[in-house]
């Protein structure tokens, strides 16, 4: 399928086709033998999956969707890749994405733009539009995102695919080559909420190797899916989230998600997030400032690119200067000069400070919220997907794609995104978001369950 297909889609950087099929070979054996160890097979052995070009693999490049990391193999895999591979999933390969995770269209990536499969000329959101293409177009059952501001649930929503961005802390970070620490997550991308529930399970726990991992296990997910039950639930529309700036067909089939949930018992009330506004700003500082300072690592002695400079003295801070601004793109430079400077000396209480404190008033607004509510529900994004090249000129269009993702990831709870079907006017998928409180993502599965 990846050979039929991925010529027009783009959605692979990198296929381990060889790798892929000895392990689906190995489990075959194993069935094919019976007894004890064919007993013990995980649940999702021999079935394969893709995985964001963001998260490090042995045996693979791993790129970031940037040149700076051309031709580079990570010498560990990550703590949830490591996972995959003891459920014995193969690894179909590496998916592409904006550079480094920045943007919402993956047409920032260093290899050229991943298109959407229900319509080549327009885009599969991002970051993490290679993983959401690859299972839209039957080249995946699974995949692997990474969700910062909703690199995972808006090319969910645009490709018509679920995407889930679980609780902070509570998938591993290890190996996640870092964007914003605050704020990343790594999550599954499949088809059915069931399908996310079942990934979410094997890459979910705690980790000793990621500091922020959070001690206990994971609830039962799996199960959360399967009851599928909203009667006397209380379901948040979340006032600020819909409605003006929102594609009249995205609102549609978000009423339509609405009226789904009370005939299935769930009592529908509405809440007040008023912060949620600053959210997109205060975003916009906290992630390019952790980002420059995490990608302060790419110094072109440590990793990958090297470039020297054509004249000159060959002094470190001349290799590190031309190899940054050779292998670093646009967006990724933007981010790492507006985080810079909102670090400044001067600037920190003004910017970064200010943003620190938004963040605060974002999370006192959603436990106001779940005080009122067990479920949040928006749409994932204010628009379905915009054609290729529309927003690339225009930063600031393309940061407000991100308006109703950003607050989950500023207060660290989890969100799901699941296809709520076709908008009116152009065809395309709407994305329907659930939001629950911090270690309750079992609510999203239960919820989810019921309006797919
Ligand atoms: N679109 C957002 C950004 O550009 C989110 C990115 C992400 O979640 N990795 O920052």
């Amino acid at each position: 399928r990846i050979a039929a297909v991925d010529g027009q889609v783009n959605a692979f950087l990198h296929v381990n086709a060889e790798e892929a099929l000895a392990v689906a070979a190995e489990v075959d054996a194993i069935r094919a033998a019976g007894g004890a160890e064919a007993e013990a097979l995980h649940y999702l052995a021999g079935v394969p999956i893709a995985v964001k070009d963001l998260i490090v693999t042995i045996g693979q490049p791993t790129t970031a969707g940037s040149k700076i990391l051309e031709g580079w193999h990570s010498p560990y895999d990550a703590t949830v890749v490591e996972r995959l591979r003891a459920a014995k999933m193969p690894i179909l390969g590496k998916t592409n994405l904006d550079e480094f995770a920045m943007g919402s269209s993956t047409e920032h990536s260093a290899y050229g733009p991943t298109r959407n499969p229900w319509d080549l000329d327009r885009i599969p959101g991002g970051s993490g539009g290679g993983s959401a293409a690859a299972v839209a177009a039957f080249e995946a059952p699974l995949a692997l995102g990474t969700d910062t501001g909703g690199s995972i649930r808006q090319p969910g929503a645009v490709t018509g695919t679920v995407g889930v961005k679980p609780t902070y802390g509570s998938v591993s970070r290890y190996g996640a080559i870092a964007m914003a620490s605050s704020l990343d997550q790594i999550g599954p991308v499949t088809r059915t909420v069931l399908d996310s529930a079942l990934l979410h399970q094997v890459i979910g726990g705690h980790d000793p190797r990621d500091s922020t991992s959070l001690p206990e296990p994971l609830a039962d997910l799996v199960a959360a899916a399967k009851t599928g039950n909203v009667e006397g639930l209380r379901i948040g529309i979340i006032k600020e989230l819909h409605g003006e700036g929102y594609q009249a067909g995205v609102e549609n089939r978000f009423n339509d998600a609405l009226e789904l949930l009370k005939e299935a018992g769930a009592e529908i009330v509405e809440v007040s997030c008023p912060n949620f506004q600053y959210a997109l700003g205060a975003y916009y500082l906290i992630m390019p400032s952790e980002a420059s300072s995490n990608l302060a690592k790419f110094d072109g002695v440590r990793y990958g690119l090297r470039v020297l400079p054509v004249d000159g003295p060959m002094t470190i801070e001349r290799v590190m200067g031309a190899t940054r601004a050779a292998g670093f793109g646009d967006e990724v430079k933007r981010r790492i000069i507006l985080g810079t400077y909102a670090l400044s000396a001067g600037y920190y209480d003004a910017y970064y400070g200010s943003a620190q404190k938004v963040r605060t008033l974002v999370q006192r607004d959603f436990e106001a919220a779940f005080a009122e509510a067990d479920v949040l529900i928006s749409p994932t994004a204010p628009t379905t997907a915009f054609p290729l090249g529309e927003k690339l000129d225009d930063p600031l269009a393309m940061y407000l794609n991100d308006v109703a993702t950003i607050p989950a990831n500023l207060a660290g709870v989890p969100g799901l995104s699941l296809p709520g079907g076709l908008a009116d006017e152009d065809g395309l998928p709407v994305g329907i978001q659930l939001l629950a409180p911090a270690r309750e993502d079992a609510r999203l599965y239960r919820v989810g369950a019921v309006l797919e």
